[in-house]
């Protein structure tokens, strides 16, 4: 399997996400949700494994792209831009992606900013993957929020997690050892600039939102 889209998932880390993915899917533990569609190239590969679990992916993004994507950036591409508004929209190439995938039935786009989804998202999830805004309070709210949300048992897949700061910026990094250092999570993956955590099973259902949660993650 390889997901055509632009995006920024290199082919062994799409795989390996997929692997996981189809794994905590078939745990019955709720839905996946990414935090970052851009063009779908990651929800291709998480979309495939919520199919073969008989699940769906919940795809967050507010489609304007991360301040590291706007004109300007090393990461810009001046074709996502609309000229109607002059500004980043990837809305209609995810849906491009997934409908050339034929994932439209398992992949949902949910369009917004992930903490206002957040907020309001009513219960457990088997798996979150977060790939959104890099910058240090956005990720830093992305994992506050959505990292009580996995299940036990459930993962948590962060993408860019980069262990030297030659290979790319320190924030998914130090959040991601602030969660290993809570201590309740397992590691289960790392591939490239993936990381993969299991929430232990024990401790009963995990709290939905950042005031629940004992230990902060
Ligand atoms: N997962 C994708 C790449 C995501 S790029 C892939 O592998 O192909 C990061 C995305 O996060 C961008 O599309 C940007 O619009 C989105 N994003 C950044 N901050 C956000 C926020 N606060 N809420 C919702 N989406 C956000
Ligand atoms: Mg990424």
């Amino acid at each position: 399997m390889v997901a055509k889209a632009k995006g920024f998932m290199p082919e062994p880390e799409g795989l390996a996400l997929y692997q996981v993915a189809r794994e905590a899917a078939g745990r019955g533990l709720g839905p996946l949700v990414e935090i970052g569609t851009y063009c779908a190239k990651s929800a291709v590969y998480l979309g495939a494994a919520a199919r073969e679990a008989g699940t769906v992916l919940f795809s967050i993004d507010h489609h304007y792209g991360s301040e590291e994507l706007q004109p300007g950036w090393p990461h810009h591409d001046p074709e996502v831009v609309d000229p109607a508004t002059g500004a980043i929209d990837t809305l209609p190439w995810a849906r491009r992606t997934l409908r050339d995938a034929g994932l439209e039935g398992q992949v949902v786009l949910v369009v917004g900013e992930s903490v206002t989804v957040a907020r309001w998202w009513p219960g457990p999830v088997a798996m979150v993957f977060i790939d959104g805004g890099h910058g240090a309070e956005v990720a830093r709210a992305d994992f506050s929020w959505w990292v009580p949300k996995v299940a036990a048992g459930g993962v948590l897949a962060v993408h860019d997690v980069f262990e030297d700061p030659a290979e790319g910026g320190q924030v998914p990094y130090q959040l991601y050892q602030e969660v290993l250092a809570s201590g309740d999570w397992d590691v289960v993956a790392e591939t490239g600039s993936l990381r993969v955590l299991r929430r232990r099973a024990l401790g009963g259902t995990a709290p939905t939102s950042p005031g629940q949660a004992a230990g902060g993650f």
